[in-house]
């Protein structure tokens, strides 16, 4: 009998991405400054990356890095429960608690393992989901492996949110999570989380909220928008992002950072964070607090650049952050955008489904506290001079 080649479904998935203009590849890069990267031949003024506060260049952070390298190695050589604690592992979940106001913190090795494994380890299969529509993938993968029924409410729609809750309650489901982000990767816009508080109390939902474009930027200290909340349950920040560096964090109460270093497989079995991310989380949390001006900067940034846009006729969503999508519709037009920004020596991504739904086709710029007023007039006056033909 002939066989069908057991690798035809990837030759067969890469054709259909290719045929929907959907394909994707890497392109290389190479960094210059916090803004700035070589690429494509040529110098491009960077608006993709979420260096918000360009701390991934900043030489105190790149010291630290070094340092501990120095000093513990270039490995932790192990996972934190057999020996791959170190001092500093501990040291840094104590100031990242102190920072964000909150009981405990733990460490995970990325914003990605950190959802993926961390809902698992808290909903069961009797357990039901409450989230919002546009949440990140790494959400809905641990969701989805936690073997939980859930419900995606309208994005943002609180009544939504709270009907189902109601609903809930009404069958007697014997747990409940609301899981949502506080700041909204592909929009830029913002939960409501003193409301979500208020539904999670009155409703006994566990709140589990994903700071990841918050922390370093928003809130008090710039420490997430979920600081100094004892009610919110579970807040994870991400140290790839604002940080400048690598890693994730979960900041809850204690007995739940225990029962997480207990029953949390993503955080059990995989080699603890190496010293020299150690160093740089722990170089950044130390001046984040102090970068109160970046942030007024940053702030005002967007605050500059949605008018603007708005001005030249195009949507920003909702967009109340450092993240500020500009909504073509069309994927085409985006394509072209894109393109055509490049062309002119600007980076920035075009997002299309599957990312977003269809018809919301968009460019996303990221801004940072590292571009200039200069750099944004750059910005706006290219798209301006587009001629969409
Ligand atoms: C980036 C992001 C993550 C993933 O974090 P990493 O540390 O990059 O793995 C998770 N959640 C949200 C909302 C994100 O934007």
């Amino acid at each position: 009998m002939e066989q069908t080649p057991k690798l035809a479904f990837v030759e067969q998935a890469l054709a259909e991405r290719a045929q929907q203009q959907q394909l994707r590849s890497l392109q290389p890069l190479h960094p210059i400054d916090a803004v700035r990267v070589t690429g494509y031949g040529q110098t491009l003024l960077n608006f993709t990356s979420n260096d918000y506060l360009g701390l991934s260049k900043h030489p105190q952070i790149i010291a630290a890095a070094q340092r501990y390298t120095a000093q513990y190695g270039t490995g932790a050589t192990a996972s934190r429960l057999v020996s791959g604690t170190y001092d500093i592992h501990l040291h840094l979940e104590e100031q990242l608690a102190a920072a964000t106001g909150r009981e405990a913190a733990l460490l995970l090795n990325s914003g990605f393992q950190a959802n993926a494994t961390l809902l698992p380890a808290l909903l069961d299969r009797q357990s039901l989901v409450l989230c919002d529509r546009l949440v990140h993938n790494s959400l809905i993968h641990g969701i989805r492996s936690s073997g939980a029924r859930f419900i995606r409410y309208a994005h943002n729609d609180l009544n939504h949110l709270e009907s189902a809750l109601q609903q809930a309650v009404q069958q007697g489901v014997h747990r409940m999570a609301i899981v949502t982000e506080t700041v909204f990767s592909m929009d830029g816009d913002c939960s409501d989380v003193e409301a979500l508080i208020q539904l999670a109390n009155q409703y006994g939902a566990i709140l589990y909220l994903d700071d990841a474009h918050a922390v370093g930027v928003l809130g008090q200290r710039g420490m997430g928008l979920a600081a100094d909340r004892p009610e919110v349950d579970i807040v994870v920040g991400t140290c790839g992002k604002a940080f400048g560096s690598f890693g994730a964090f979960v900041t809850c109460s204690r007995s739940l950072r225990q029962y997480l270093i207990n029953f949390c497989p993503g955080f059990i079995y995989t080699t603890a964070l190496p010293p020299a991310v150690i160093g740089a989380i722990e170089a950044a949390l130390l001046l984040i607090p102090s970068l109160d001006a970046e942030r007024l900067h940053l702030a005002q940034l967007s605050q500059t650049l949605r008018p603007e846009l708005q001005a030249l006729g195009y949507s920003t969503a909702a967009s109340r952050s450092h993240i500020v999508p500009l909504v073509l519709g069309s994927e085409t037009r985006t394509l072209h955008l894109s393109d055509w920004l490049k062309q002119q020596g600007i980076l920035a991504t075009a997002i299309r489904p599957p990312t977003v739904a269809a018809g919301t086709s968009r460019l996303r710029f990221a801004l940072s506290s590292s571009h200039t007023v200069e750099h944004l007039q750059y910005l706006i006056q290219t798209i301006a001079s587009w001629t969409d033909c």
